[in-house]
């Protein structure tokens, strides 16, 4: 009798083994009754003339027992953390076992979400009846998915891709990232759920010139691995800055090269899964951390305004700056700098998500590959050379970081850094080369390659950053 109770009590129990389920939610503006406008590029109000092709958000619901994680991979520059918080309380991710975790492919031709890219500098152009829809749209599509997760397997493969004819590094010392990660996850039957792909590059194959809302390289990237497995396809950039752009073929058509990009990186990623194993160990688990950095940049204190609807943001005691004070901050410092002691401070997230082989990285921005990397030493420039010769002002390699650095830390089969993920700060840049003029706008800009300074919150927040992330990879859990 004990033996019976035994095991009927077996079969009653619920099921702790891994759960998934997968979709994807048409994110694209309607136009012209949603006014946009094209984020990347500088401001200069590049109003789309159409769509070329359609941008999703892409959903992955995992549940192990009580635990679930969302990934969401969205076709946008950038998702502030303000926006992932709202998406996570209308999607019911609270608590201690809920975790969604956010990331923006940072595609280049899709609508401003940071305020950053409106008609005028200074001008958002951001269209909030959009944000606030998409939100909603992705929050009752993530609902909707909890109910219908089915058992998963998850299998994993990492792999490298030799970056030429598909990204280059724009800004010495080269140093490309070859990593090409992919998560899988089927039904024990073998129908595709999901496939999740981790690779390095920016998704601006078309152009500042280009007037057409596409989804670029990530786009094509996911439909070729949607048409071949049949489930959906999440497509999670890395480590990007730097400045890692795509390699293209001289005299081509850029809409080519953008699906031959694409194309290429999901063949290899489809390739190397096909001779992945069923991964021993399901394991579910995640770990974030809430962190504040410093907004030492000039331009970004003048522009103060814009990162207020995305952020949260303190002054140095650690007090909450409400608007009036942020104006106040931008007045004081068209006035006069502001001193370190003046500048505000904003809040961001870093995370890591454990799911089966797959350990992901969350990074608040574009981190350069040589802080996840390393490659001082010329060994990831892959015929580029590491130093330009007619670079003036090249970085001082000396004073370059040493490791171990952040890939080497995450000690899972299938690392994944991940840029852009629940939050866009903008470029994260080692501190040694971190060089700008100091004034309001800091301009002229120092001769050599100092783009990226113009748009980084500071040098301080790639050490804060960097710092939050090898703490969380050395917790145990
Ligand atoms: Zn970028």
């Amino acid at each position: 009798m004990a033996v019976l109770a035994r095991l009927l009590l077996l079969l009653c129990s619920p099921s702790w083994g891994l759960s998934a389920a997968a979709g994807k939610v048409d994110i694209t503006p309607d136009l012209p009754r949603h006014t946009v406008y094209l984020a990347g590029f500088g401001a200069r109000g590049r109003k789309p003339e159409g769509v070329h092709d359609r941008l999703f958000a892409r959903l992955l619901v995992l549940k192990d027992g009580p635990r679930t994680v969302a990934l969401v991979s969205l076709d946008l520059l950038g998702f502030s953390r303000n926006d992932v918080e709202d998406l996570r309380s209308l999607a019911g991710f609270a608590g201690p076992d809920r975790y969604l975790f956010a990331a923006a492919t940072h595609v280049h031709s899709g609508p401003d979400t940071l305020g950053l890219w409106g008609p005028l500098p200074g001008v958002s152009g951001v269209d909030a009846a959009w944000l606030a829809e998409l939100k909603m749209d992705v929050a009752a599509a993530l609902r909707k998915l909890e109910g219908q997760a089915q058992e998963a397997r998850l299998t994993g493969w990492r792999g490298t891709l030799d970056p030429k004819g598909l990204c280059r590094d724009l800004r010495d010392p080269a140093v490309l990232d070859p990593g090409l990660a992919a998560l899988s996850v089927k039904a024990p039957g073998g129908k595709a759920i999901a496939t999740v792909v981790n690779w390095s590059c920016h998704p601006e194959t078309l152009g500042r010139s280009n007037l057409l809302i596409t989804a670029d390289f990530p786009g094509s990237l996911c439909a070729k691995v949607e048409d071949d497995t049949g489930g959906a396809c999440l497509f999670l950039n890395g480590a990007i800055g730097g400045l890692l752009s795509p390699d293209l073929a001289a005299g081509q058509d850029p809409w080519r090269e953008s699906a031959r990009i694409g194309a290429t990186v999901a063949g290899a990623a489809l390739q190397g899964l096909a001779l992945s194993r069923p991964f021993p160990e399901p394991k579910l688990e995640f770990r974030n951390l809430l962190v504040r950095v410093p907004v030492e940049n000039s331009r970004y204190l003048l522009f103060l305004p814009a990162l207020r609807p995305g952020h949260r943001l303190y002054d140095k005691a650690g007090a909450p700056l409400p608007r009036w004070k942020v104006y106040g901050l931008v007045y004081q410092h068209a006035l006069r700098l502001l001193q370190p002691p003046e500048k505000p401070w904003v809040e961001t997230e870093v995370s890591v998500v454990d799911a089966g082989p797959a350990r992901l990285v969350g990074l608040p921005g574009e981190a350069f590959p040589e802080l996840v990397l390393g490659g001082y030493d010329g060994s990831l420039r892959f015929g580029q050379p590491l130093l330009k010769p007619e670079n003036p002002d090249p970085p001082d390699l000396a004073h370059a970081p040493t490791g171990p650095y952040l890939k080497e830390l995450v000690r899972r089969p299938v690392p994944m850094v991940v840029g852009m993920a629940n939050d866009e700060l903008g470029y994260l840049v080692p501190e040694y080369d971190f060089k700008v003029r100091e004034n309001l706008t800091m301009t002229p800009r120092l001769p050599g390659d100092h783009y990226e300074e113009t748009n980084s919150v500071g040098p301080a927040a790639t050490r804060i950053i960097l710092d939050a992330a090898q703490y969380l990879l050395s917790r145990k859990k």
